[in-house]
C-alpha cells in the first residue's frame, strides 16, 4: 500500500489565485526539488519524521503523527475534516507531484485541486485526468528556484500543456520588486504559445519583515505587458495571510 511523507492536513480557505475564498482541505506533502528565495513553506522541502493533523476543521488545533502516512489514514483524516462548505482537496507542498503514486491511489470522491511548481511533466502525465483544477506555477530567474532556469521553464510549459488537456488549468507567477518585462517575457510568451486563453495570475510577493512589497507601477506595467499576449491576466495577492489563516 502507498504511503507518503506529509507535512500537515487541515481545513482552511484558499488564499491564492482565482479560487480565493473557497473552503478546502489542504493536504501538504513534504519534499521539493526547488529552492525559491521567497518560499513560505521552507520546512516542507525536506523529509521529517512527523506531521501535524488538525483535530477538527478550522480549529488550528493539531495532533502530531509519525510519517509516513498510509493512504487509509490520509483518507480518513480528510473525510473527518470535510465540512458542508468545503469544495476541494488542495494537494500542495512542498511539491505534490513528487507523490504522484500516492495521489493516484487516493479514493475520497472529493474534487482535487493541485498546486504544483510544474517541474515534473512526466509525473503530470501519470495523473491522467484525475485532477479537477491545476494551479501551475512558472518560476522566474529572480526566484532563484534552480540553477537550470531554461530547463525548468521548458518542463513547466510542458506540464501546463498536459494539464490543459484534461483539467481546468491556470498559471500563477510570483512577482518580486525586481521582476521586469525582460524576466517575465519568456514565461508569458511560452503560455501564449500553448493557448492565449490560459488564465495568468500575477501574485505580488507578500511583504513581511525585510521582504519588500512590489511597487504598484511595476505590477501594472507587468500586467499590461502580459495582457498584450494573453486574454485573461489578473493580479491576485495572497489573502489568507491578511486574516491570519493557515
Ligand atoms: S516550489 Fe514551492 S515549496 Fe518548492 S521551494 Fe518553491 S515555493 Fe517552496
Amino acid at each position: 500500500m502507498q504511503s507518503a511523507h506529509v507535512s500537515e492536513i487541515f481545513n482552511s480557505i484558499q488564499g491564492e489565485g482565482p479560487y480565493v475564498g473557497v473552503r478546502q482541505v489542504f493536504l501538504r506533502f513534504q519534499e521539493c526539488q526547488l529552492h525559491c528565495a521567497y518560499c513560505d513553506t521552507p520546512d516542507t522541502r525536506t523529509f521529517s519524521d512527523s506531521c501535524r493533523i488538525e483535530k477538527e476543521a478550522g480549529t488550528c488545533d493539531f495532533i502530531k503523527v509519525n510519517n509516513p502516512l498510509s493512504r487509509d489514514y490520509v483518507q480518513k483524516a480528510i473525510r473527518k475534516l470535510w465540512t458542508p462548505s468545503t469544495k476541494h482537496i488542495a494537494l500542495t507542498g512542498g511539491e505534490p507531484l513528487i507523490h504522484v503514486g500516492f495521489i493516484r491511489e487516493l479514493e475520497t470522491g472529493y474534487p482535487l485541486y493541485l498546486e504544483t511548481n510544474s517541474g515534473f511533466p512526466e509525473k503530470a502525465r501519470e495523473l491522467g485526468n484525475i485532477i479537477d483544477i491545476a494551479s501551475c506555477d512558472i518560476k522566474l530567474p529572480e526566484h532563484e528556484a534552480t540553477d537550470h532556469y531554461h530547463e525548468l521553464l521548458e518542463k513547466e510549459l510542458e506540464t501546463i500543456s498536459i494539464f490543459r488537456e484534461t483539467s481546468e488549468t491556470f498559471v500563477k507567477i510570483i512577482i518580486l520588486p525586481e521582476t521586469t518585462i525582460r524576466s517575465i517575457s519568456p514565461a508569458v510568451e511560452g503560455i501564449a504559445s500553448i493557448d492565449r486563453e490560459i488564465m495568468l495570475v500575477l501574485q505580488p510577493v507578500t511583504a513581511s519583515g525585510e521582504k519588500k512589497g512590489v511597487p504598484p507601477a511595476v505590477i501594472t506595467e507587468l500586467m499590461d505587458f502580459a495582457g498584450k499576449k494573453l486574454k485573461d491576466v489578473r493580479v491576485i495577492p495572497q489573502t489568507h495571510k491578511l486574516v491570519g489563516l493557515l
